[in-house]
Parts: structure tokens; C-alpha cells; sequence
């Protein structure tokens, strides 16, 4: 059985593990004391074509898209017990190299298992149907799987992205190739690891980190990609939409957002709190659906802004592998930087800073990318703080005097992807969910979303869904058959 253990990460490549053309190796280090983690191999575009070609001889000659589906319920399950059993060193794994508390590493395996379970059960599922047309024919449609697909996985939650599309292009029978992020391949791998433990065959999960600009665009822009699914920036995500469109590619992409959290008079402030510290400083803010806009009744601005504020600074911050830590460092040096520039542009623009806006110092911090749990009021509604997505720390205050004004800031945003309310009138939160802008709506809950639950974005923030009963969808084309079935001979 393989461990998620070892400390060199090679690409792996039709089942075996090998360093790559380049023969180059990256040191990753933890952002929490700069140490480092593991090595791991640099994969190059050729790397990434022998992957292609490996995941289309495993779709042609394997009999994972052929059967009834029973093989790939059983593999999938198989994964799943696998992952759960490796549960803890998962996890480690994942705050050592993207430094998020362990407790939150957890929460992403857990959700990774519960993908692998979910989809496991469309798995033998995929149906057609039959269609009534005129005179003496049948008409049926198949559904196919693509072949094969290209997953494209960000930094933020480095396995749980990855498997979130990954898996149910396996469950539809395709044969997959993943490209990491660069700065958190290390679970990608050790899951890959346990892909072959379960018997899925080799060449059907392909795994080849390298740069994106050079590796990911080679998997995009070749003939054997018949998909691909992308999470990360929207300028990436343009990049990749272009080179899609000019093979006629499928490509679901999830790109950010900044997702406004509106708190109506009659809330309850004590949850507002709490759930406003987890949507926005959870993952050290490090979230495409961070509930990053407060936007709050003018009558509990005072009280609320107290509360987030004395939460914010409460919050334990530390390595993600200490006990107890609430939050992490962020992710890269230069991750805390970009960061950090949002606050001096608001305080440039004439905004306040409550709470926060600056690295930690101290022993425990200096070594790592810690920056504080940050509150901003009075931003000037045109500042980029308030309109571009930050991916930090980082919560901006605006109030509202009645629903109309509300709706109309929170619907302000060239993002659509999640928006949360908080009211105990749920006719309120109804009316409210249907005139916002999002492909999400949480009413009095924290950011949150279960493999069952679609998730996307409008507007800015996207294409297409994941998860849900149509997961596979994406990995999956339609073909019509229809039969002449001849003039029936006539008896005697
Ligand atoms: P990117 O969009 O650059 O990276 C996401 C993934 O795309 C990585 O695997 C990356 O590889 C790959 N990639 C980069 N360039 C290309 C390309 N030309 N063709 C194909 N693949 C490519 O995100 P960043 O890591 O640079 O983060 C920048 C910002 O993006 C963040 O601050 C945040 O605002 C947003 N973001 C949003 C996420 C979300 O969940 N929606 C997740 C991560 C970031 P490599 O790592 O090798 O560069």
C-alpha cells in the first residue's frame, strides 16, 4: 500500500511514477516556517502530451468506459475507503504544503471521501433515453463518455478542487489527466498513489505538475483534450476559455468571487458573527466564495462591526499543524503581498482599517506568510478593494437602509458566484435569493456546499456547474440513434 509519506513527488504517468523530460526537481516549503516539505518533479508540455496519450490508449484499450458501470462503482468506493484510511496523513499533507489549519485539512478530505461516495453512485447510472418519433422507427440516445478530460486545480484547496471535477469524469468512464498547482501538487500525487491501489488501470488518472502557462496550456491546446475543467483566476481562466473555443472544447471554469453578505435588521448578531468570521477568514479568506462584502442594516452597523471585530482578533493564529490554530499563514510570499497592497489602496482611497491590515510579527509568525484577520470600513464603493476579489483576510463594511439598497450593492460586483442572508424572515431571505446575482445563495449559514449541491457562478464568476445528480453531464455527449424498423409483415 502506498503512503502519502515520502518525500519526493514524481509525476505519474500512465501508472508509473517518473521525474519527467526535464529531470528537474522544485523544493516546496511550508508557508508557515519556510522549511521545506518535499521536493517534487517539474513536469514540461512534452510530459504533459505523454500524459494525453497515455489517458487515450487507458480510454481505448482498458474496459473502464466500456462496462456496465459496476467496475467503476466498485473502484470509486474502493478509492473512497482508501482516502478515509489515510485520512490523517492526507491532511497533514495539506497543511504542511498550503498551510491551512488541520482541522480545515480534515473538513477537505472528509468532502473529498464524500465525493468519491456521491459519485461512485452515477456511476452506473448514465442512461439514455428513448424518444416517440413518427411512423415505424425507434429513436434512442446514448450517453457517451468524452474520452479524455483535462482537470486544471488551484492552490486554495489543493485535493478537494481536484477531485470535485476529477471524479465524476472517472465515474462517466473518462480517462483523466489533473495538473496541480504548482505550489500544492503534493496531495494530487499521494491521491493518485491510491487511485492505482484501487484498481483503477493505469493510464485512466494521470497527474503532471510544471507551470501552468507551459504544461497546463499543452493539455488544453491538443487534440486528445475533449474537456477540460479549470478553477483559479479569471484571467487564466479567459486563456484557457480561448484555446477551448478554437477546438470546440467543453470547459466549465470556477473563477472567484466576492461574495456579499447582507444582515438584515432582525438578525441574530452573535451567528452573524460567527459566520461572517468563517466565510471570510476561514482558509485565511483564501476562498473563491468568500463572503467578503458585509454589508449591514445601518441600525446594527455599530454592534456588528464590535462583534466581527473582537472575533477577528481573538482568532488564534498559527502554523496550520498546532493545536487549535483558527488560521493559517497564506499561501506565498507573494500571495501576502497582493494581499497586503488591497489594504493600502483602501487606506489610499480614504478607508478605515477596524481591525488588522498588517503581517503578524512575533517568533512564531516571522518565518511564514502570516497576515492579520482584516476589517475595512467607509472603502469608497469604487476602490478595488471592494470590487476586485482579494483572496485574503480581508472584509470590507458597507451599510444599507432598506432591501432595495441592499440588493443593489450586493448585485454591484462583476461576480455572481456566492451571496449569503441574514434575517429570521424567511419570505425576506426568499425574496432576496431570487433578485440576487449568484449562482449560490446561504441563508443564515456560513459558506457551505455538499457534493449533492450544484456549484457555479454567474456573471464573471464562471461557466458551468459542478457537483450535483448532473456532475457527470460535462464528461458525458449525447448521441441520437434511430432505427427504420421496416413495414411490419402483415400475418396470413
Ligand atoms: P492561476 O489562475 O494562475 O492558477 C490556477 C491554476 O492554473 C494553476 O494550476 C496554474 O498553474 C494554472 N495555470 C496558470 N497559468 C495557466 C495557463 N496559461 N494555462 C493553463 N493553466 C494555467 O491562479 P494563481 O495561483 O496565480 O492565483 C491568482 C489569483 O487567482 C488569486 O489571488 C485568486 O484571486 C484567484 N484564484 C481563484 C481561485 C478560485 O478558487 N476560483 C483559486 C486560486 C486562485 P501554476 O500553479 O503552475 O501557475
Amino acid at each position: 500500500m502506498s503512503s502519502p509519506d515520502s518525500a519526493t513527488y514524481e509525476l505519474l504517468i500512465g501508472g508509473r511514477e517518473a521525474p519527467g523530460t526535464r529531470g528537474e526537481r522544485q523544493a516546496l516549503t511550508d508557508p508557515a516556517s519556510g522549511q521545506e516539505v518535499a521536493r517534487v518533479a517539474v513536469g514540461s508540455a512534452d510530459d504533459a502530451r505523454a500524459a494525453l496519450e497515455a489517458a487515450e490508449g487507458a480510454f481505448r484499450e482498458s474496459n473502464w468506459a466500456s462496462d456496465d458501470g459496476a467496475r467503476r462503482v466498485k473502484a470509486l468506493l474502493k478509492l473512497a475507503g482508501l482516502v478515509e484510511a489515510q485520512a490523517e496523513s492526507l491532511a497533514q499533507l495539506e497543511t504542511r504544503n498550503m498551510g491551512k489549519p488541520l482541522r480545515e485539512s480534515r473538513g477537505d478530505i472528509a468532502y473529498v471521501v464524500r465525493t468519491l461516495e456521491y459519485v461512485s453512485g452515477l456511476a452506473d447510472k448514465v442512461e439514455g433515453e428513448t424518444i416517440p418519433v413518427p411512423g415505424a422507427r425507434f429513436d434512442y440516445t446514448l450517453r457517451e463518455p468524452v474520452g479524455v478530460t483535462v482537470h486544471i486545480a488551484p492552490w486554495n484547496y489543493p485535493l478537494l478542487l481536484s477531485v470535485r471535477s476529477l471524479a465524476p469524469a472517472l465515474a462517466a468512464g473518462n480517462a483523466v489527466v489533473l495538473k496541480p498547482a504548482s505550489l500544492t501538487p503534493l496531495s494530487a500525487v499521494a491521491f493518485a498513489r491510491l487511485a492505482r491501489d484501487a484498481g483503477l488501470p493505469d493510464g485512466i488518472l494521470n497527474v503532471v505538475s510544471g507551470p501552468g502557462r507551459e504544461v497546463g496550456e499543452a493539455l488544453v491546446d491538443d487534440p486528445r483534450c475533449a474537456s477540460v475543467t479549470f478553477t483559479g483566476s479569471a484571467e487564466v481562466g479567459r486563456r484557457i476559455a480561448e484555446l477551448a473555443a478554437r477546438r470546440f472544447v467543453p470547459a466549465t471554469l470556477e473563477l472567484g468571487g466576492k461574495g456579499p453578505v447582507i444582515v438584515f435588521p432582525d438578525a441574530d448578531l452573535d451567528r452573524v458573527a460567527r459566520g461572517i468570521g468563517y466565510g471570510i477568514f476561514g482558509n485565511a479568506g483564501q476562498m473563491c466564495w468568500a463572503a467578503s462584502r458585509l454589508l449591514v442594516h445601518e441600525s446594527l452597523r455599530p454592534a456588528l462591526v464590535d462583534r466581527v471585530r473582537a472575533a477577528a482578533e481573538a482568532l488564534k493564529l498559527g502554523p496550520g499543524w498546532e493545536d487549535g490554530v483558527e488560521m493559517g499563514p497564506l499561501v506565498s510570499a507573494d500571495q501576502a503581498r497582493h494581499v497586503l497592497e488591497y489594504v493600502t489602496d483602501a487606506r489610499d482611497a480614504g478607508g478605515q482599517v477596524v481591525t488588522g491590515g498588517e503581517r503578524a510579527h512575533g517568533p512564531r509568525f516571522d518565518a511564514g506568510h502570516f497576515v492579520r484577520p482584516t476589517v475595512l470600513a467607509d472603502v469608497p464603493p469604487t476602490s478595488r478593494a471592494v470590487r476586485e476579489e482579494i483572496f485574503g483576510p480581508v472584509l470590507t463594511v458597507a451599510s444599507f437602509q432598506d432591501p432595495e439598497e441592499a440588493i443593489r450593492l450586493a448585485n454591484d460586483t462583476t461576480y455572481g458566484l456566492l451571496a449569503a442572508v441574514w434575517t429570521k424572515d424567511l419570505g425576506l431571505a426568499h425574496a432576496t435569493a431570487r433578485r440576487l446575482e449568484a449562482g449560490m445563495v446561504v441563508v443564515n449559514e456560513a459558506p457551505v456546499s455538499f457534493p449533492q449541491t450544484p456549484f457555479g457562478g454567474f456573471k464573471g464568476s464562471g461557466l458551468g456547474y459542478e457537483q450535483g445528480a448532473r456532475a457527470l453531464e460535462p464528461y458525458t455527449r449525447r448521441k441520437n440513434v434511430l432505427l427504420n424498423l421496416g413495414t411490419p409483415k402483415r400475418k396470413g
